[in-house]
């Protein structure tokens, strides 16, 4: 729901100022429609349901994994592909991955959405409408910023989505956002935003290796990066998770892993989470499991905290970096 036409609509209107946050409320508890809002005048949810579009979202296509995640394929109303992603576990955690722009201007040569057009950020309430297209199905309770998009080159609306997150059910300390190392955003939240989780896409511990693989390395380089993420640690008094996508051949090596639990100082600062390769477009092959454990006992063994990340959704391309809009 665009919460800005929403709010212009009722005061354009003359109603009273608490029924946006009732409307609101409505749909952040799953209403599917204006109709069942039956605290709001009958003729108001005939108006609304006329003039101000119930989603800012239209669902194209969704497809369900043998594993019960979902995807969902949206358009803007501008035509603009949006891609979200509901992840459900056997513990009860409900997860929603969440796009931050439509494709993404990056280009890490790992990820199928580097490789289709940046189409522009989205506005909070398209990020918001992603989740609550899954809310309207499910409880939802966590949120991941790691579906299209950089989030932080978008952070005006990636905060206040963060803000309003909550009334759908997802504690701030449930969410986490996602970034290649924008450092500029690292600052920023780090002092302003919400009390979430921040992840780090790292990939590589040198400097040349990054480069190459993901080229916005060579404007906001590894150890600038991970200064940011230090002073973030000492403001925020939580860890830094970093991504490590492990690429067979390119960056699984014994000596890359030493070189990683070198820079990852403090200790305390940081967790490192092993992501698995899904396969896209690009030429790499993933690691094997043994390539895997290997690499995390060599952290481990140096006292780097380190799980390894469960794949979901991978026969619907709705894995890490496999969203990209296509059938
Ligand atoms: N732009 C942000 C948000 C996207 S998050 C970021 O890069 O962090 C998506 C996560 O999936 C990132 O950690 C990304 O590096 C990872 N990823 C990208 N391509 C992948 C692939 N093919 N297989 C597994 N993970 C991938």
């Amino acid at each position: 729901m665009d919460l800005v036409r929403l709010e212009e609509h009722l005061s354009a209107r003359g109603e009273p100022a608490f029924r946006a946050r009732q409307v609101w409320e409505w749909a952040a508890q799953g209403a599917c429609a204006y109709e069942s809002m039956t605290n709001v005048p009958l003729g108001l949810r005939r108006r609304l349901a006329e003039d101000v579009p119930f989603s800012s979202l239209r669902p194209v296509r969704e497809a369900l994994a043998s594993d019960g995640t979902e995807k969902a394929l949206f358009e803007t109303a501008d035509g603009r592909p949006v891609e979200a992603v509901l992840m459900r576990y056997r513990d009860g955690r409900r997860s929603v991955c969440l796009s931050s722009q439509s494709g993404c201007p990056l280009t890490c040569t790992f990820c199928a959405t580097g490789r289709m057009r940046f189409g522009r950020n989205l506005t909070a309430s398209e990020i918001l409408d992603q989740a609550l297209h899954f809310r309207r199905k499910d409880r939802v309770n966590h949120a991941v910023f790691m579906g299209m998009g950089e989030p932080l080159m978008n952070l005006d609306a990636v905060l206040r989505a963060c803000e309003l997150l909550p009334d759908l059910g997802i504690a701030h300390s449930n969410i986490g956002v996602s970034t290649v190392g924008w450092l500029p955003g690292i600052e920023r939240m780090a002092v302003e935003g919400p009390p979430v989780r921040l992840a780090l896409s790292l990939h590589a511990a040198d400097e040349s290796l990054r480069s190459e693989i993901m080229p916005v390395n060579e404007r906001y380089s590894l150890n600038d990066v991970l200064d940011a993420c230090r002073r973030w640690h000492e403001r925020r008094r939580r860890p830094v998770f970093v991504e490590y996508l492990m690429l067979d051949g390119v960056n699984d090596r014994y000596e890359q892993a030493v070189a990683l639990a070198v820079l990852l100082v403090p200790r305390h600062a940081f967790k490192v989470n092993l992501i698995p390769y899904n396969p896209t477009d690009a030429s790499y092959r993933g690691s094997g499991r043994a390539a895997i454990a290997a690499f995390r006992s060599t952290l481990e063994e140096r006292g780097v905290r380190t799980t390894v990340r469960l794949t979901r959704g991978r026969d619907i391309d709705a894995a890490c970096g496999q969203l990209a809009a296509r059938a």
